[in-house]
């Protein structure tokens, strides 16, 4: 249930390991907040722009090379252009760029001493997670795997990496602006900043632009119809209304009728379950996770297409900086241009855009049609004169209107629990053990996505969906010959 990136890759998984799969999507495309929508004259990604880890020995790329997909996808490079008050520093895949661009901007930092233990790091995780045993364990000897494989990661790594980014961050500096721009990287990685998050899920967050950063052409809904290709049925416009246990099987209530299943995958946030589910311990499981994560983020939205001067040609990705407001939960917006190669998105010249922010999604929940309208237009004022005092050939650009998106508009068109987005900070106090298992409290109904362990983003929920397979193999879910289909996954 549930057409996100979660939903479709265990789908294809499942589908190519030769069980009979259907996907129920609720709205008319994949993706949920890696949708891609069309408005009037425009076509835009809801949420997500950047694809990473494309690389065979990364999740996503495994996954598409088990399945045997080629994506629609370009490299770009630098992933990010991040424009801090005084500076502007292009976050670059070769590493040695990447630090020669810091030291331009930041020439009094040591960049070597912090980075060579970000990139050690991040180097010892990506491989280990690929046979990281089945996550959280719910038994002895699945608890004594997840030991050896932590002793195995820690003696590469070190100790340290268990503590908070920030001690990290000040052995080396305590710069504001340099903490602000590493903090702000943190946050749209890992939902937390140096001060709450862990060293150890830090590392990936901070070098992520050093990987292989990719664009989706056609948005990124059409990188998942490329990955859905193995699911034999797609029903989309198919809204689960709620799903009910009976005997082995479970029975699905949907828009479009009833649907009976011997195993259900859900894609939905772990809040929510407790709506959809028909049964005493989901709902106690679903109630214990609101009480687990008591910061869960929104985010602000903005959508429109521009026309830029044929002399200007500005990077894909931008993360602005400027000072706190009260409508946005940071100090930073992400702002994403359709690659001027992309026929959907990129029509006769015009460029879509994509611009998120964090919000806390209490800000935008009962408010009076007046004011919520209000609050609106504010906040797409303020994000414009950010953008523009940036990308000041953006002044006259836009075409059209430009749409808002709200924590409420997340909670309509995806289903989210207060429109939250972005899945489960990962702070000392979450990470790893506060994390949802993708195993619920009812046999043959198990969960997916961004706030299932490990976590967001295109990565995390893949890496999700590879330690699904491993449970659903160690449940006799899969076929016998599964591992042979499946062969890269375990
Ligand atoms: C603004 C923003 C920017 C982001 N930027 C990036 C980025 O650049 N790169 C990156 O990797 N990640 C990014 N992310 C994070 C990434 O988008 C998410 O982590 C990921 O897409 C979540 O996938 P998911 O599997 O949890 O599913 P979701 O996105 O939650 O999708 C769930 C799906 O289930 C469907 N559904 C829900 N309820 C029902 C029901 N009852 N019946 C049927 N179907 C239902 C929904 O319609 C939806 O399609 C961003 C997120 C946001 C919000």
């Amino acid at each position: 249930m549930g057409g996100g990136v979660g939903g479709v890759l265990s789908g294809s998984l499942l589908a190519h390991a030769g069980l009979d799969v259907i996907l129920l999507e609720a709205l008319d495309y994949l993706g949920g907040c890696s949708g891609t929508f069309a408005h009037r004259e425009g076509v835009f990604n809801a949420g997500a722009t950047t694809l990473v880890g494309l690389d065979d020995r990364l999740p996503v790329g495994r996954i598409a090379r088990v399945l045997g997909i080629k994506l629609p996808v370009r490299p770009v490079d630098p992933a990010i252009r991040v424009h801090l008050p005084q500076t502007t520093v292009p976050l670059l895949r070769n590493r040695d760029a990447f630090l020669e661009a810091l030291e331009h901007s930041f020439p009094h930092i040591d960049h070597a001493l912090l980075w060579s233990s970000v990139f050690r790091t991040a180097d010892a995780l990506w491989p280990a997670l690929s046979s990281l045993p089945v996550f959280p364990p719910n038994n002895p000897g699945e608890s004594l795997r997840s030991l050896v494989w932590a002793m195995r990661l820690l003696s590469g790594t070190g100790l340290s990496v268990l503590g908070r980014a920030i001690n990290h961050i000040h052995s080396v500096t305590t710069d504001p602006v340099y903490q602000q721009f590493l903090d702000h990287l943190l946050l749209i990685t890992t939902q937390a900043t140096s001060r709450d998050v862990t060293f150890l899920p830090a590392a990936l967050g901070l070098s992520y632009a050093t990987l292989d950063n990719h664009v989706a052409l056609g948005g990124m809904s059409a990188a998942l119809d490329a990955l859905a290709k193995p699911i034999p049925r797609i029903l989309r416009r198919t809204r689960v209304r709620r799903i009910l246990p009976k005997n082995d099987r479970y029975i699905l209530q949907t828009s479009r009728g009833e649907i009976e299943a011997r195993k259900v995958v859900l894609n939905r946030d772990i809040w929510s379950l407790g709506e959809l589910v028909d049964a005493e311990p989901v709902r106690l499981a679903a109630q214990k996770a609101m009480h687990r994560v008591p910061r869960r983020w929104g985010a602000v939205t903005l959508y429109f297409m521009v026309q830029l001067p044929p002399d200007r040609t500005p990077d894909l990705h931008h993360q602005i900086h400027h000072e706190k407001n009260p409508w946005t939960g940071s100090h930073s917006l992400f702002l994403s241009l359709s690659d001027p190669s992309d026929e959907r998105l990129s029509p006769e010249g015009w460029r879509s855009v994509t611009v998120s922010t964090h919000t806390e999604p209490a800000l935008w929940e009962n408010l009076e049609p007046a004011l919520y309208a209000e609050q609106k237009e504010r906040v797409r004022t303020f994000m414009l004169d950010q953008i523009c005092a940036h990308l000041p050939e953006f002044r006259h650009a836009a075409k059209g209107g430009i749409l808002v998106g709200t924590p409420r508009t997340f909670r309509r068109f995806t289903g989210r629990t207060e429109g939250s987005v972005g899945g489960v900070p990962m702070t000392q106090g979450q990470f790893p053990f506060g994390f949802a298992s993708c195993r619920t409290p009812l046999k043959g109904l198990y969960q997916v996505g961004d706030t299932v362990f490990p976590g967001q983003g295109w990565p995390g929920v893949a890496t999700g969906v590879l330690n699904l397979m491993k449970v659903l193999e160690k449940d006799s879910v899969l076929p016998k010959d599964a591992r042979k289909l499946l062969q890269g996954v375990f």
